[in-house]
């Protein structure tokens, strides 16, 4: 089963990743994650994209379309693979269509995991963090024991820069932006399936679940 997960910061794409690739004994390909990977490790591709990353910016179409190739191409992506992360320019998505072409094989569904902004707002502006142990809490979803202190050692937590209603907000107006024409690009491929994001963790996996086994 070859998928691509998007979803905007918050919807939950992390969960779902780690549940679908246990259920279905796929590896999860997060370029995010391949990126600071190789930054912590500092080979020559780290330090390419660090500059980028620091800067919010995305790292060249080139640099991580080669990323890409090279992981798809490992043996553990024989029985499938969950892109995440992945792509996010039509250069991107172009180039990988080319790619599988070339491997013979193709996108079975690009899940988007649909939130309401509003919601998504609640979730990311409720995030407290513990500034010692680094422990998080949600002020509504994982509340700590006793109100605004680490229930480990009971610092008083805070909120994150850039967990502020403002930068959060602007962060998904730029991540909408970006990912509108590549929903669009396999909405008219018809690989495109949206799922409700804003119901119970295990929900969410049960549709997505229908999705992949109809
Ligand atoms: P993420 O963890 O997916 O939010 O990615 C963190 C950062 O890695 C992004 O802000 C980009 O700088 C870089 N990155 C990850 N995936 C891509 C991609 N597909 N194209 C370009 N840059 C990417």
């Amino acid at each position: 089963m070859n998928l691509i997960l998007m979803g905007l910061p918050g919807a939950g794409k992390g969960t779902q990743a780690e549940k679908i690739c246990d259920k279905y004994n796929i590896p999860h390909i997060s370029t995010g994650d391949m990126f600071r990977l190789s930054i912590k490790e500092g080979t020559a591709l780290g330090m390419q994209a660090k500059s980028f990353m620091d800067q919010g910016a995305l790292v060249p179409d080139e640099v991580t379309i080669g990323i890409v190739k090279e992981r798809l191409s490992k043996d553990d992506c024989k029985n499938g693979f969950l892109l995440d992360g992945f792509p996010r320019t039509i250069a991107q998505a172009e180039a990988l269509d080319q790619l599988l072409e070339e491997l013979n094989e193709s996108i079975h569904h690009v899940i988007d995991i649909e939130v309401p902004v509003e919601k998504l707002v609640e979730r990311l502006t409720g995030r407290r963090v513990c500034p010692t142990c680094g422990t998080t809490y949600h002020v509504i979803f994982n509340p700590p024991e006793k109100d605004g202190v680490c229930d480990k050692d009971e610092t008083p937590l805070i909120q994150r820069d850039d967990d502020t209603e403002e930068t959060v907000k602007n962060r998904l107006k730029v991540n909408i932006e970006q990912t509108k024409p590549l929903l669009d690009f396999y909405d008219k491929k018809g690989c495109l399936v949206n799922i409700k994001g804003d119901q119970p963790i295990e929900t969410v996996f049960d549709d997505i679940q229908a999705i992949i086994e109809k």
